[in-house]
């Protein structure tokens, strides 16, 4: 690609500008200066037993509820308050974290094994919390580094049970309802067929999942896992999908540190909401965003990066990249 050109997210329906034609590659691979240095000594994930309530325990994962919550769990679900012109909300929901037991292994480190108590630790909290009534949605995410906002280095992912559908959701979801109602089809299947068809931005496959580079990714080294039969809820993966899941994590997981010289991301479960069961035009998938770059005015105004390595070359880079 020579020339930088605008590229539209289908799905969203946002303008992305992918640069061209840079005379000299810009660092992706530099690592951004360390802040925080908790060792292991004060690190206060190496005894969760002590001073977290303990929810699960596995080999390789706990569950904790988080000893600073900024929402509180409540039976009375929030009802929107007028404070005119403003409305407001009681700040109810729950909180968890999913906590792996060594003090320096991320996931880019871990065997599928590992991998695979993560995720089993995730579907069960996900199928707990989707009980309570007052829920919405349930967020699964993961920072890691410093620039990601992981403010402790010991890796642990966070539940975030909210009474509310979060914005950036709502709009995929409505994007992917008015795609539908177009072309009586789902948009992230329509993408996934161009994307095997075309190879270039396929990161890694196996059976039932594929890693690719979106065509109008957000952020420079973007990468998004796919099921690749339809499928909207995320909670409902069979034994052989969680191996395959857990295979597809491990493998992606340790082409961005090989790859990339170990970045600072953030990862996220994009799925239905836990009121919409078996959606037609929603497609569940897991999103990484690398941090390769502090976000300034440009990027906080439009929402987006300038992509300065196309997702074709980011793809081939992962790709190439050991697992
Ligand atoms: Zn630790
Ligand atoms: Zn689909």
């Amino acid at each position: 690609m020579t020339r930088s050109e605008f590229r539209k997210d289908i799905v969203s329906g946002d303008w992305i500008l992918v640069a061209g034609g840079l005379k000299k590659k810009p660092n992706f691979f530099a690592k951004a200066p360390k802040k925080i240095k908790i060792s292991k000594k004060g690190c206060p994930f190496e005894n969760v037993k002590e001073g977290h309530k303990l929810i699960l325990s596995s080999e390789f994962a706990k569950v904790v509820l988080n000893k600073f919550p900024i929402l509180t769990p409540r039976k009375v679900c929030p009802i929107p308050l007028s404070e005119a012109p403003y409305e407001k909300m009681a700040g109810v929901g729950f909180q968890e974290l999913v906590i792996t037991p060594d003090h320096s292994r991320s996931l880019g480190d871990m065997m599928k094994e590992e991998i695979l108590s993560v995720l089993e630790a995730y579907l069960s909290r996900y199928q707990a919390l989707k009980k309570e009534k007052c829920i919405e949605y349930i967020l699964i995410f993961h920072n890691h580094g410093p620039s990601a906002g992981a403010t402790v280095p010991h890796p642990h992912s966070q539940i975030l049970a909210l009474p509310i559908i979060p914005l950036d959701v709502e709009r995929s979801l409505s994007g992917s309802a008015s795609y539908f109602k177009k072309y009586s089809r789902c948009v992230h299947c329509a993408i996934l067929k161009k994307e095997l068809r075309n190879k270039k931005r396929i990161i890694y496959k196996n059976k039932d999942f594929i890693a690719i580079a979106p065509y109008a990714s957000h952020v420079s080294f973007e990468t998004r896992l796919y099921p690749l039969k339809h499928g909207s809820n995320f909670e409902e993966m069979s034994q052989a999908e969680k191996e395959n899941f857990a295979d597809m994590m491990r493998a992606v997981f340790a082409k961005l540190k090989n790859g990339m010289n170990n970045p600072d991301y953030n990862f996220f479960i994009h799925t239905a909401p836990v009121k919409a069961d078996h959606v037609k035009h929603y497609h569940w998938h897991l999103e990484i965003l690398p941090r390769t770059n502090i976000w300034g005015g440009v990027e906080l105004g439009t929402g987006t990066e300038v992509i300065k390595m196309p997702p074709e070359e980011s793809a081939k880079i992962l790709r190439e990249a050991r697992t």
